[in-house]
């Protein structure tokens, strides 16, 4: 069944080239509604445990330096299908792959550095929402 909220990170290269703005700009474009929302940096091992899924990938070490290496936006976002609907958004891992009109077309850099992060599916929503936010942040 689709929930209505999603979660994303706009990543390092993203924040580091200005991008914070033009990026949610884009988002409640896109109709979604800003629940959660905050300026952060992950450590190396929150960035190891947020992406365990990939710790035997022969990029994980370049991940987790890419992902620590400044700060990052987190935000909840509500609308519905928002998993989904957020995952045809942000566009294809690869930018070059990215459809236009894509968050990840218009910003990202190449295959690691891709500007923005989209929960998989709901279970992981709510899991990665919980990781960055206490429930009262949640509005
Ligand atoms: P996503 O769900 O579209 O973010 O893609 P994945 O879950 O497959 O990968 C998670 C993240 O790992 C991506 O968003 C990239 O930042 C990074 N990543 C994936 N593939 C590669 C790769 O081949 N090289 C590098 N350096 N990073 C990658």
């Amino acid at each position: 069944m689709a929930t209505n909220r999603t979660f994303t990170m706009i990543k390092p290269d993203a924040v580091e080239a200005g991008n914070i703005g033009g990026i949610l700009n884009m988002i409640t474009e896109a109709g979604f509604k800003i629940v959660s929302l905050k300026l952060t940096q992950l450590t190396t091992a929150d960035a190891q445990a947020f992406y365990a899924v990939h710790n035997a990938r022969p990029f994980f070490g370049e991940l987790v330096e890419f992902m620590t290496r400044g700060p990052i936006v987190a935000a909840i976002l509500e609308k519905d299908n928002a998993v989904e609907a957020f995952r045809t958004l942000i566009g294809a891992t690869n930018p070059a792959d990215a459809a236009e009109g894509t968050i990840r077309k218009k910003y990202a850099k190449s295959i690691g550095e891709n500007a923005v992060h989209g929960s998989d599916s709901d279970e992981n929503a709510a899991i990665e929402g919980a990781f960055h936010f206490a429930g009262r942040e949640q509005f």
